[in-house]
């Protein structure tokens, strides 16, 4: 791994090939500051989101030492770059393997679940160890997310009552949580999940020691512009101040794509140009997972090669590599006119579920990924003022 001032010199020196991808730890840093500096609890980085290990580790030097991982092989990783880090093993489907080796071998105590099968394999899978954190994940309304999570997930309320009652007989501390969904639009899906939890309090007489609100917390993209983050935290504040626990309970989130999006770009090659459509060296299957399936639109610009840029832009798709028809990226990407064949585009906002979704399908796949350092082309935890200039031509 390289490290560039600017994207605009990484392209410069190493006139890539194959896909590159960026990492920018300054936006890492803001990122984390925020969530250690506004959310009024424990924050515990989604590690799925982005597991790659500078990643990681510069989470984890910005005072995030808590995770949030869903299998063994991201127990086993986080344990090689952070072993102080606390794991927790938050999804709600595991093997028995898994739920045993965790807890005996890498000493994770606090386990998710949403049935009374899942609890019960989590109680034999430990030998029905007496110092557990068990999380019940109730339902919620996934409306304002751009990514649904709602139909795997989630115990209803009715079942919840239950749940909760006989993981209160074998749990060291109880938690309650829930998901909203990924690019959550609205910050009032957290107080109804809130709310949910308080009907479920309400019904099963029992007050949680940990309340969870997972992830979801938005990113910026350029047809997605979400409230401040600020607005979420408060949202979240006021909704649990509004249960009157007798016992405050403590508070964690779990996000994934507001810590890491903005800090990670895609940079690729137009290798041929058909009209409005532009063939370039990644996509569906690569880092642009997102654009193919959600057609979510990513922040673009070019890199300056020396050749005049045209004024004049114009709104282009993406076809990726391989012989796939899914291989493509609907967009608009508004670029400019006169992009060719072997013009650089940076496209922004990938840290998030970028590297994650890579495949070697037709034998495309790129490793290639440096540190830089100038600003990302979108962010919302800097100023837009100084952001201005980056947009379109770096
Ligand atoms: C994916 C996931 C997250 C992170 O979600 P974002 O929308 O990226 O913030 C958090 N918690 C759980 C349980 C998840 O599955």
């Amino acid at each position: 791994m390289g490290k560039f001032q600017s994207v605009n010199e990484l392209v410069q020196v190493l006139r890539p090939v194959n896909p590159v991808y960026c990492i920018r730890p300054e936006s890492l840093k803001l990122s984390c500051n925020f969530f250690v500096n506004n959310f009024p609890g424990k924050s515990l980085y989604a590690v799925k989101t982005n597991p790659n290990e500078t990643v990681i580790k510069n989470i984890y030097q910005n005072g995030i030492s808590n995770f949030d991982v869903a299998s063994l092989e991201e127990i086993k990783l986080l344990r090689k770059i952070a072993p102080d880090a606390k794991l927790y093993f938050m999804h709600t489907v595991k093997n028995r393997n898994s739920i045993e080796e965790a807890y005996f071998k890498y000493q994770i105590k606090d386990f998710a679940f949403d049935t009374k099968d899942e609890l019960n394999k989590i109680l034999d899978s430990t030998k029905n160890a007496k110092d557990l954190t068990l999380y019940l994940r109730i339902f919620a309304s996934n409306e304002h997310a751009e990514i649904d999570l709602s139909k795997k997930f989630g115990a209803s309320i009715s079942e919840a009552v239950n749940l909760i009652k006989v993981a209160k007989l074998h749990a060291k501390k109880i938690g309650i949580s829930f998901h909203v969904g990924s690019q959550c639009m609205h910050p009032i899906s957290y107080s109804k999940g809130i709310k949910e939890i308080g009907n479920l309090i309400l019904k099963s007489g029992i007050e949680p020691d940990i309340i969870n609100v997972g992830g979801g917390f938005p990113s910026r993209y350029p047809d997605l512009y979400p409230q401040p983050l600020e607005n979420y935290i408060t949202e979240i504040s006021e909704a649990i101040e509004k249960l009157s626990l007798k016992n405050k309970p403590e508070l964690i989130c779990e996000p994934g794509r507001a810590i890491v999006a903005e800090s990670g770009s895609t940079i690729v090659r137009v290798e041929l140009r058909k009209k409005q459509k532009l063939y370039i060296n990644d996509g569906t299957y690569g880092s642009l997972f997102d654009a193919g399936t959600l057609n979510f639109i990513f922040p673009t610009r070019v890199i300056e090669n020396g050749k005049n840029l045209s004024r004049r832009l114009t709104p282009f798709s993406f076809c990726g590599p391989t012989c796939d028809s899914m291989d493509f990226m609907k967009g608009p990407y508004i670029l400019p006119n006169n992009l060719n064949e072997g013009d650089y585009i940076e496209i922004g906002q990938l840290g998030s579920y970028g590297l994650t979704f890579r495949t070697k399908f037709n034998g495309f796949y790129s490793d290639d990924i440096h540190e830089v350092e100038d600003k990302p082309i979108m962010s919302m935890y800097q100023q837009d003022e100084e952001l201005k200039s980056n947009y379109l031509v770096a």
